[in-house]
């Protein structure tokens, strides 16, 4: 299964490397200006989850990023995580709020729980099913689950070798055949240092136990590619991803798609 996966990225970014870049492949493709999304929900960063606004189990990373790392525990750091969610979504067009299976995001925040909370909710996913329907409480916005039938990668597996770093809010690959399936963190609606925060994520994924590990080497590359509706904005958009890349020494290269309308 794994393998099989792996040749499929592998050939993707062969075929880019070929093109020159990403943006000259992307615009050999007939239907690269059909990659928006469809619906107006907030959904998870994972690659299998269908398109929408991108958060990190629907915000729950803040939980870490404006909770734990702050110095709260248990409940008030998940309080402090659904207010600083809550205020993204406000800034954003979502109309729903979507929690999935196997989210990764619910279980770093599920890890840095206590046992008392551990034991309230008894797996991560249900963590990550609570505070997306708290956070639609918060915001008054619908809620649904998404199974992982639903979800366009196996159970237990990462098999992205891409993720994109959405400024435009809308980008999403799986509408365009020939675009690489890929993490999505939506830039636009985040700020710069949470954004960061949870791009980050997705080659510590691609690298780890649930992605492709070792096989991810210097001469076979993770992708992060910016994503911009002007050049400013994508030359700043690409240099936030540097450091992120620089620490992975070769083994995640960045590049920039101008979107074209
Ligand atoms: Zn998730």
């Amino acid at each position: 299964m794994k393998e099989r996966h792996w040749h499929e990225q592998c050939a993707i970014a062969e075929k880019i490397g070929k093109a020159g870049s990403f943006q000259k492949y992307a615009e050999t493709l007939p239907d690269i200006l059909n990659a928006v999304i469809s619906k107006q929900e907030v959904c998870c960063i994972d690659e299998g989850t269908p398109d929408g606004i991108r958060f990190a189990g629907s915000g729950i990373y803040y939980v870490i990023t404006q909770g734990t790392e702050k110095g709260k525990k248990g409940k008030e750091a998940i309080y402090a995580g659904l207010e600083a969610a809550a205020e993204a979504v406000k800034g954003s067009p979502a109309e729903f709020i979507t929690s999935h299976d196997e989210c990764g995001a619910a279980g770093l925040v599920f890890n840095e729980m206590p046992d008392s909370i551990k034991k309230e909710f008894g797996t991560s996913d249900n963590l990550g099913i609570y505070f997306a329907k708290e956070l639609s409480k918060k915001t008054g916005l619908g809620y649904r689950h998404i199974g992982i039938k639903e979800m366009a990668r196996p159970s237990g597996m990462h098999t992205a070798m891409f993720a994109y770093y959405d400024g435009t809010g809308k980008f999403n690959p799986d509408a365009v055949p020939g675009l690489p399936q890929g993490f999505v963190v939506s830039r636009k609606y985040l700020g710069k240092e949470e954004a960061l925060r949870e791009i980050e994520l997705a080659p510590k994924i691609a690298t780890g136990e649930h992605g492709y590990g070792g096989l991810i080497k210097p001469d076979k590359k993770f992708w992060l590619i910016a994503v911009a509706e002007d050049p400013w904005a994508l030359e700043s958009l690409v240099s936030e991803l540097k450091p992120v890349s620089d620490s992975y020494k070769g083994k995640v290269k960045v590049e920039g798609f101008l979107v074209k309308a």
